[in-house]
């Protein structure tokens, strides 16, 4: 059976770390709607071009770009086994395409992790990501440095830090969060598939929390 996890948590709170290592031992594909726009960035792409603005700026890129990335992307081989959607649904119209998508292969939404964070807590950690330019594995400066500063443990390529973590924008992220994605933890929560997460605590500890909770790691 294909299992679809969401998930949830403001910017920082560590949903791509998360899922990075959710990935590797659940063999699902991690599908982030922020790399797929980074990645469009990066080739400057017509969509590239369409999102950078918004990403600049803090903003969510409108609804109608980012459902038919996604989609597109969910209707690829690799996700007939489901998939780990990391920044995607960000709105309620987006939650509602997912669910129509999926549905349209019998499949659904099987658990949403919400990893609850404290506010003063994410501004320290988005100020300090860097990210791998190559495989986009996540560092943090002081909670989750690399050997060598600056360059990927896994595959020694540079590190950089996102144009979106300069403190302006961080704050603006979080705002726009709070108006228009955390309306989806109830949306979820009416669902039975919301699952609280401490994602205040060691990333090792986070994860073995997420392991108990996701049906195709047990
Ligand atoms: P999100 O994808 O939710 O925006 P990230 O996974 O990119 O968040 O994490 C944001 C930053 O916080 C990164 O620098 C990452 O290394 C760091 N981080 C992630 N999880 C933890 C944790 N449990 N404790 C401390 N730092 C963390
Ligand atoms: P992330 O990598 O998830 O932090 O996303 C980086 C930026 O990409 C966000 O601040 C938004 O500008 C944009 N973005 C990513 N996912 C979405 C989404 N689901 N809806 C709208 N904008 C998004």
């Amino acid at each position: 059976m294909p299992v679809n996890i969401v998930m949830l948590g403001a910017p920082g709170a560590g949903k791509g770390t998360q899922a990075n290592l959710l990935a590797e031992k659940t063999n699902l594909p991690h599908v982030s709607s922020g790399d797929l726009f980074r990645e469009n960035i990066k080739n400057q792409t017509e969509l590239g071009k369409l999102a950078s603005s918004y990403i600049d700026a803090g903003e969510l890129v409108p609804d109608d770009l980012t459902i038919k990335m996604v989609v597109d992307r969910l209707s690829r081989p690799d996700c007939a086994k489901g998939a780990i959607l990391d920044g995607f649904p960000r709105t309620s119209a987006q939650a509602a395409a997912l669910d129509e998508t999926l549905a349209e292969t019998g499949q659904q939404i099987d658990v949403v992790p919400f990893i609850r964070v404290p506010e003063e807590v994410l501004i320290q950690r988005l100020t300090g990501r860097w990210t791998c330019k190559q495989c986009g594995r996540i560092y943090h400066t002081s909670f989750n440095p690399p050997a060598e500063p600056g360059v990927c443990d896994i595959d020694r390529a540079e590190l950089y830090q996102r144009p979106d973590d300069r403190a302006e924008t961080v704050t603006n992220r979080i705002k726009v969060y709070f108006e228009q994605t955390a309306p989806l933890i109830e949306y979820y929560r009416e669902r039975g598939v919301l699952v609280e997460i401490d994602g205040n605590r060691d990333i090792e500890l986070v994860n073995q929390a997420l392991l108990g909770v996701i049906p195709a790691a047990n």
